[in-house]
């Protein structure tokens, strides 16, 4: 059963398992070990819809804090403007 990718008709595609961030108004959750598969030319990633489902509704109990998260992580951030 042979995939493409349909962002640049490459035609293999591989398992992967990846780290997925999360946002939504400003708020963010990152997932590791996601599986997707991967275009072993582009590396654009397909996931499926029940994968991005589940990511959802862990954002979305741990929003409501429903649910605490695994771990924090302290995140610099910066503007580009002011490197
Ligand atoms: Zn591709």
């Amino acid at each position: 059963m042979e995939k493409k990718c349909s962002f640049c008709g490459h035609a293999e595609v591989k398992q992967a398992s990846v780290t997925y961030i999360y946002r939504r108004n400003g708020n963010y959750l990152i997932v590791e070990d996601v599986p997707c598969e991967e275009c072993t030319y582009c590396s654009e990633r397909y996931y499926e819809a029940a994968v991005l489902k589940k990511i959802e509704a862990e954002f979305d109990a741990i929003q409501s804090r429903q649910k605490k998260p695994a771990r924090k992580l302290d995140v610099p951030v910066e503007s580009f403007a002011s490197l």
